[in-house]
């Protein structure tokens, strides 16, 4: 099957399905500069070891190193703009054929390009919770400032401020996981787009919506192994080929 008509068959699924809900991971940001965590090009992991700065024990021990570790990211957050990929989610949603963005990333880019409603299984970086008392602080100008001038974000109590990303070691956000498990046994057809689903459990996800019967499309640069359960498989950039979902689609009627 050509490019064309793939994206004419995905178009065709989403013109006919009644609930659709999108699932995006780190492929969905790349086009706009933010490297994937778990690509040993991104650079990230060069000087890093994740369990060693990235989990939950280490930031424990060490919240310092975990600092160091995600301030270039959190520069590159500050800076970055919601690419095609997310502004054509944000479109779907608006036409009314998109419910729901589950989503793997943390930068709050989908939101910035107008989707209502995301919800965001490995947390964000809005706010940030202290390790000691628990009190949750919105992560404004005054703590990024900080952060990115290589200081230790500290609560009143003289405890540590942990950003509300889930680290290795951390179960995800419970009540937002069943939201989305939800959504996925609800949908009849779940878009894959930008994810290669290695990480589990979220990547159960999309699984969960075929077994209950939803019909899928997956968009992502490489193959996965949930290729195999989707009714359409495009490997390319997300940037490029959802835009053209949009194009083709004409504005819901019901
Ligand atoms: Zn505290």
């Amino acid at each position: 099957m050509s490019l064309e008509e793939k994206i004419q068959r995905a178009v065709e699924l989403i013109r006919q399905s009644h609930y659709m809900v999108a699932f995006t991971g780190a492929g969905h940001s790349t086009a706009s500069g933010i490297p994937d965590f778990r690509s040993p090009e991104s650079g990230l992991w060069e000087k890093y070891n994740p369990m060693l700065v990235a989990s939950i024990w280490a930031f424990r021990l060490n919240p310092k190193t975990f600092y160091d570790w995600i301030r270039p990211m959190l520069g590159t957050m500050l800076t970055a703009t919601p690419n095609a990929a997310h502004i054509a989610l944000a479109q779907l949603e608006e036409m009314g054929y998109l419910k729901t963005v589950i989503t793997q990333n943390i930068d709050n880019l989908q939101q910035r390009a107008g989707s209502r409603r995301v919800l965001e299984i490995h947390g964000h970086m809005r706010e940030a919770t202290c390790i000691r008392c628990y009190k949750v602080a919105p992560v404004d100008a005054t703590m990024e400032r900080l952060v990115l001038d290589g200081k230790v974000p500290h609560c009143d109590c003289g405890g540590v401020l942990k950003p509300n990303v889930i680290l290795f070691g951390e179960q995800l956000p419970i009540r937002v996981l069943n939201q989305a498990m939800e959504e996925a046994r609800r949908c009849d057809l779940m878009l894959v787009a930008g994810s290669s689903l290695e990480v589990m459990p979220a990547a159960e996800i999309p699984n969960l919506a075929v077994e209950n019967g939803a019909r899928a499309i997956i968009v992502n640069i490489l193959p996965t192994e949930f290729d195999s359960r989707a009714d359409v498989v495009i490997h390319d950039d997300v940037a490029q080929v959802l835009p053209l979902f949009v194009q083709a689609l004409p504005p819901r009627e019901d």
